[in-house]
């Protein structure tokens, strides 16, 4: 993992997407920003109680700050379901410069340049994927739920059936989210996960290992394992510099995993 510091601001980066040319990449933190009050820092969440205008100068933040257009910025409202939407030209800016038109899903994939894809996160897993041959990204949020209903997997069976790639050629960043170390359940939520996943604990409760369960899918799907980067960064460990649902409610801030698709003439 690289950490990224601009100003007050820091960024996550993975050292397997960095490396990949062509396409840029970053998980936000909760530091620097423009909201205030107990949501304090860089939230990137329309939903959560914050001011429309905090976040929207927080994009434009993040945008100054990782080479973005804010305006072409794409984002879902995050529903905990499987459902992945192909964003093209039509849906660029949706959920964000346009927040009047707000699609539902919890998976990105494209293949335009230029459109940053983000997905929410704060406990959540949020992961990214990239072929660069094919020219195809993806932002998944897969939270327990998303990693039972396998929905990294979904993303990969996309980006081969309808965009041409090749799953070994595929890499994989799994962002900061909540570690099998703070992820306690009960037993219901447990037993909807393979028995290697899952250590119980002494007091009846159980924990659960998302990153590596989301890792055994996507080598299920072909991926290579040294292909998958997981930043192994638990929310909760880290609520300082982290949003975390668990350590600070529902109406925390979320932070936003990037991915985009570089425009040749940037490099010119
Ligand atoms: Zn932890």
């Amino acid at each position: 993992m690289r950490t990224l510091k601009i100003d007050d601001r820091v960024y996550f980066k993975s050292e397997i997407l960095d490396k990949v040319s062509g396409v840029s990449h970053a998980f936000t933190s909760r530091l620097g920003g423009y909201s205030r009050g107990k949501i304090e820092g860089l939230n990137l969440g329309f939903r959560v109680g914050d001011s429309t205008d905090a976040v929207v100068k927080n994009y434009n933040q993040v945008s100054d700050d990782l080479g973005f257009k804010f305006e072409n910025i794409t984002a879902a409202k995050q529903i905990h379901s499987d459902d992945i939407r192909v964003v093209t030209e039509e849906e660029k800016g949706c959920g964000v410069a346009r927040l009047d038109n707000t699609f539902e899903a919890d998976g990105l994939i494209t293949n335009c340049k230029n459109i940053p894809i983000t997905v929410f996160y704060a406990d959540c897993v949020p992961i990214l994927l990239c072929e660069s041959d094919a020219g195809v990204i993806a932002a998944i949020h897969s939270g327990w739920r998303g990693t039972v209903l396998q929905i990294v997997g979904k993303a990969v069976e996309m980006m081969c059936k309808e965009f041409g790639a090749d799953p070994k050629k595929i890499k994989v960043a799994i962002g900061p989210s909540i570690g099998k170390c703070c992820f306690e359940t009960g037993a219901e939520v447990a037993a909807q996960f393979n028995n290697s996943l899952v250590t119980e604990e002494e007091n009846g409760k159980f924990k659960v290992d998302l990153w590596e369960a989301n890792r055994q899918i996507l080598l299920a799907e072909g991926v290579k394992p040294a292909n998958i980067d997981i930043l192994k960064l638990c929310t909760i460990c880290h609520s300082d510099v982290l949003y975390s649902y668990r350590t600070h409610g529902e109406n925390t801030g979320r932070m936003g995993a990037f991915i985009m698709l570089e425009d040749e003439r940037r490099k010119l």
